[in-house]
């Protein structure tokens, strides 16, 4: 089957001079979870932003279910749902209003049962007119997906979901995670936690200063490795 996201020799170097990518080639399989592991300054947020249109890349290729990034921006994007790394939204808004306003943003109609089909497959039906302040972190997070998912994309990049949080909390994530690619959204995340990419991925992917040093199914490599050699040769 044809690859969902197919990346070629991506190339990031930044104006200060520098190389966040170095040729970077990667497939993302339809209905997978890809888990992108590595340390602090590696590349993965610059990846993502390629991805989404972003970050303007300085060499490669990106196409998005046969979509060039480069060719037809908006029609890539538009298949891309985006969770940020930091909980940035609008904390006086009501959670259904803005789920329903980043579904506009992508000019798709107002679809009132779009968005109850989102806000009940994320818990958050119940809080729909609640203020997104008044929400737990948990909740808030759950926000920001709901948003990410407004305009019914194919993919949704994940970008570090549980830095920060609590144990519970990281759990819960991962279980909703699972579900929505139980409804057929393929889904990549960043993370730099191990366990993440051992409860959730399909595959990871290792990227260190800008170049992807191995990409290969979670199973094949924990059986080869073993789980302890696995974090040790990972982090
Ligand atoms: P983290 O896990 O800390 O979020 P990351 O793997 O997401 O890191 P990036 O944020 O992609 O890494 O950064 C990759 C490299 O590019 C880093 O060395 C970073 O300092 C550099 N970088 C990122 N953005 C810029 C920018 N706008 N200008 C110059 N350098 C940048």
């Amino acid at each position: 089957m044809k690859p969902i996201l197919s990346i070629k020799g991506l190339a990031k170097t930044y104006a200060s001079g520098h190389q966040a990518l170095k040729g970077v080639d990667l497939d993302i399989r339809r209905g997978e979870i890809f888990a992108l592991l590595g340390p602090n300054g590696a590349g993965k947020t610059t990846l993502i932003g390629a991805v989404c249109g972003l970050v303007r890349a300085t060499g490669g290729t990106i196409e998005v279910d046969g979509v060039d990034v480069r060719a037809d921006w908006r029609g890539a994007r538009a298949r891309i749902g985006l969770v940020p790394q930091e909980l940035a939204t609008d904390m006086f808004e009501h959670v259904a209003h803005t789920v329903a306003f980043s579904r506009g943003l992508f000019g798709k109609p107002k679809d009132p049962a779009v968005v109850e089909r989102i806000l009940k497959s994320l818990s958050l039906w119940d809080k729909r007119d609640a203020k997104i302040m008044a929400l737990s972190g948990g909740m808030k997070r759950r926000v920001l997906i709901a948003k990410a998912l407004a305009h019914e994309p194919d993919i949704l990049f994940l970008d570090e979901p549980t830095a920060g949080v609590d144990v519970e909390l990281r759990r819960d994530m991962w279980e909703m995670i699972g579900k929505l690619r139980d409804q057929g959204v393929t889904i990549i995340l960043t993370t730099h936690y191990i366990e993440e990419a051992e409860e959730m991925a399909d595959r990871i992917g290792v990227i260190d200063k800008g170049q992807l040093i191995l990409v290969e199914e979670k199973a094949e490599l924990l059986g080869r490795l073993g789980k302890q050699e696995a974090i040790v040769g990972l982090t």
